[in-house]
């Protein structure tokens, strides 16, 4: 998979979805699905934007989550930087392709949101077997 470069973009610029990812060379799905796992975006008017300052950030956290490996049953927090256990046991899963889900999660530790995206064939094996995967929801209108 290629490793978007979180440099190119301009700090200082707003992206739409798809400006997003004309500049990463990603499909506007995968820029989608960075904004359904932490990345953050704002409203104006019609439009949805994303700042170029957040891309860095999501982007260079992603690597610091990549670069960690996540024992079984645990998750990534950004906020605690390090992989965690779910609150309670409570994981939602949600499919993203026909082989891949992602899971979300409340840490124990902080509270703040985690992900971890996770091949199907591969729930069992990385400690998370036990949960349901819901079909994604309807994309809304972007
Ligand atoms: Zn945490």
């Amino acid at each position: 998979m290629r490793r978007p470069d979180p440099r190119r973009a301009k700090v200082h610029f707003n992206y739409t979805v798809a400006e997003a990812a004309l500049l990463f060379d990603v499909h506007r799905n995968t820029v989608r699905n960075w904004t359904r796992t932490g990345l953050r975006t704002f409203r104006a008017g019609k439009a949805i934007l994303i700042l170029g300052e957040e891309l860095r950030r999501y982007l260079t956290d992603r690597r610091a989550e990549r670069r960690t490996a996540c024992p079984p049953g645990s998750m990534y927090c950004l906020r605690c930087r390090a992989p965690r256990t779910p609150a309670q046991g409570m994981v939602e899963a949600v499919s993203v392709t026909q082989t891949t889900v992602n899971l979300r999660g409340l840490c124990d530790d902080c509270e703040g949101f985690m992900h971890r995206r996770a091949s199907l064939a591969r729930l069992e094996e990385i400690g998370f077997g036990w949960v349901c995967v819901h079909a994604a929801t309807a994309e809304p209108s972007r």
